[in-house]
């Protein structure tokens, strides 16, 4: 079964991330050389030399200042309310940049592009709704997982596609890069449907709206963002059908051990404090 491979997949996933934040010390040195950017040692360096006594951040790009890169198309993660960036992922970094002492800056910028920022010392975090999968283990640092997700199907509500087996041979939309992309896009004997029946969007909402004008069969993305498409969209529903589960985390740049452990200790501050439920129940009303 193709979701029980995948489901198997995720769940290693996810229990590295917890192997990964556990045993972060002793990987640093195998792992270190080879993608930490020049910025990000740079950084590191910076401010353990720091003289002042307050508490900053040991390993942000710019001191006293926490940037996180994110892809703001993806409620109720994050998403604009007015000229704000609102949402779960914006409220948990402005909490974990108040632990940490640090001011946060978002950037709101594609999904593959808030990845790749991490990555490129152009920003502190990606926090996106980002699924922890060990291809990206392989480029970026994963921290304790603060959300679960689950890959689901929008169709339209007339449409003859009623389960996951139903998807072969439909033209599929999906934001590029994501991991409904990654999935879909295999090839059938990993799984997926073959690049020739994926149509890549910019966002979730364009694939939705391809839907729409009829561009698509269906859409394959994340519940929660699905659940607020289909509410503002008529016509479409959910399948019941879940196409994969998986874990939310934030991304830094690979070996910025300093950062990571900053955050997960600000994490599980949140946690045990009730902060994170408190944050998610605003959102999101089951
Ligand atoms: N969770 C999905 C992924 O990580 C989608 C994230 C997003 O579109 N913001 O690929």
């Amino acid at each position: 079964m193709k979701l029980h491979t995948k489901m198997m997949a995720l769940l290693v996933a996810g229990a590295m991330v917890f192997a990964t934040g556990c045993s972060s010390s002793s990987t640093e040195s195998t792992t270190e050389e080879t993608t930490t950017t020049e910025e990000s040692t740079e950084s590191t360096e910076g401010t353990e030399a720091t003289e002042e006594g307050t508490e900053t951040s040991a390993a942000t790009l710019e001191e006293g200042k926490l940037l996180m890169s994110t892809n703001a198309t993806f409620p109720p993660y994050e998403y604009y309310d007015g000229d704000t960036i609102v949402g779960i992922d914006a409220e948990i970094a402005a909490a974990l940049a108040e632990k940490m002492g640090v001011e946060l800056e978002i950037a709101d910028m594609e999904f593959e592009s808030a990845l790749a920022a991490v990555q490129t010392g152009q920003s502190d975090m990606v926090m996106a709704g980002v699924t922890v999968t060990e291809d990206r283990l392989e480029n970026m640092d994963f921290t304790e997982s603060y959300a679960t997700g689950v890959q689901v199907v929008i169709v339209p509500e007339d449409s003859d596609i009623t389960t996951i087996d139903d998807l072969e041979g439909k033209l599929i939309g999906v934001q590029q890069g994501t991991t409904g992309d990654i999935y879909c896009s295999d090839t059938p004997e990993n799984g997926g449907y073959g690049e020739e029946n994926v149509q890549k969007f910019g966002s979730g909402p364009l694939a939705v709206e391809a839907l729409k004008n009829g561009q698509v069969d269906c859409v394959v993305i994340d519940n929660e963002p699905a659940k607020s498409y289909v509410e503002a969209n008529e016509g479409l529903k959910i399948l019941d059908t879940e196409f994969a589960v998986e874990d939310y985390a934030i991304g830094v740049a690979k070996g910025n051990t300093a950062l990571l452990d900053e955050l997960n200790a600000a994490l599980d501050e949140l946690e045990a404090d009730g902060t994170l439920q408190a944050i998610v129940d605003k959102y999101i009303h089951e």
